[in-house]
């Protein structure tokens, strides 16, 4: 009975072990030096303060491929790996890519090919982003940035495909990474994006990235202003399994959360926006809350945190669609 105990202990030491020191970081930035847009925007001043703080501290700063390779093969996941990701592909973008050159930090820049394509000139053009290629992974952001979860399945079909199509007639080559506008998806978005085979799919939920982390549902930290990027290198992955809910509840009421996490815990802490964060307890590794909680935002995030800023967000999305 005893060594039996002991048996499932160690067990769980070493889960716990295993996720304790398994967790890489994925920053997403969108403009550089465009004080124009505050709320996007960071200096290259501050970024090269963010780049000093991964150098010094001995970050590794490796490629989205990388990072998603390890992911697939079940290889362990450094703690001191991080991923620098840039969304919407801003003409901003060249004036930081000397300093991704200085330090020699590869990046994905997901772009939106709408905007590219008709010249806008506040993104980059088709010709800028031939000139990035050598440096760094370009990726999808849609074509049109729409609001995914108000688009029925064959309009997100046809947008992505159209971004494909564009993609790949003007660079040569397929984008293999996806990251959604706005950071929205739900279910069935996930579901259809998912089908086209993409090896990477990022979303905008804050956490970071452990061995058992979905290469198809990957957490990025915004860095926005003056980020804290000491805090944000601190969040670790909770393995956390969602029962409920799954999507945005039908009558924008908030009635249950039910979490699977590793008995582990005996408490958690359960955010949701407008309501503050709450403790709870955890019976076996089940996180479980009734509560009546109206929701007043369209988009609404919930994150279900444990010691050691383990952490696991997800975020739930008002659609007309709504899931199946
Ligand atoms: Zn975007």
């Amino acid at each position: 009975m005893l060594r039996k105990h002991l048996r499932r202990s160690s067990l769980l030491l070493l889960l716990w072990g295993l996720s304790l020191w398994s967790d890489a970081h994925i920053l997403v930035y969108h403009r550089f030096d465009d004080p124009r847009h505050p709320t996007t925007n960071t200096s290259l001043r501050e970024l090269r303060k963010e780049f000093s703080y991964l150098k010094e501290h001995h970050y590794r700063v490796v490629p989205l491929s990388t990072l998603v390779q390890a992911l697939q093969t079940h290889r362990p996941i450094p703690d001191s790996w991080v991923v620098l990701t840039i969304d919407d592909g801003f003409k901003s973008f060249l004036k930081a890519l000397p300093l991704f050159e200085e330090f020699g930090y590869p990046f994905t820049i997901f772009i939106s090919t709408k905007p590219t394509q008709r010249g806008y000139p506040d993104f980059l053009s088709w010709q800028d982003l031939k000139k990035i290629a050598p440096f760094g992974q370009i990726a999808l952001h849609s074509h049109a940035h729409p609001h995914l979860v108000d688009l029925s399945d064959e309009q997100i079909r046809a947008d992505t495909q159209k971004g494909i199509e564009l993609f790949k007639k003007n660079l040569g080559f397929l984008p293999t990474a996806y990251a959604y506008p706005y950071g929205e998806y739900d279910q069935r978005v996930k579901r259809i994006i998912e089908s086209f085979g993409f090896e990477a799919i990022a979303n905008q939920n804050i956490g970071a990235i452990g061995a058992t982390s979905d290469p198809k549902d990957l957490d990025r930290i915004a860095m926005v202003g003056h980020a804290n990027l000491s805090q944000a290198l601190r969040y670790r992955h909770l393995d956390a399994q969602w029962i409920k809910p799954t999507d945005y509840p039908k009558d924008g009421i908030l009635h249950e959360v039910k979490v699977r996490i590793l008995p582990l815990y005996h408490t958690a802490w359960l955010y949701v926006t407008d309501h503050g964060w709450k403790r709870l307890p955890v019976k076996k590794g089940l996180v479980h809350a009734k509560l009546h909680y109206p929701l007043r935002k369209r988009r609404v995030r919930v994150i279900i945190k444990v010691k050691h800023s383990k952490i696991n967000a997800k975020i739930l999305v008002r659609s007309r669609y709504g899931a199946k």
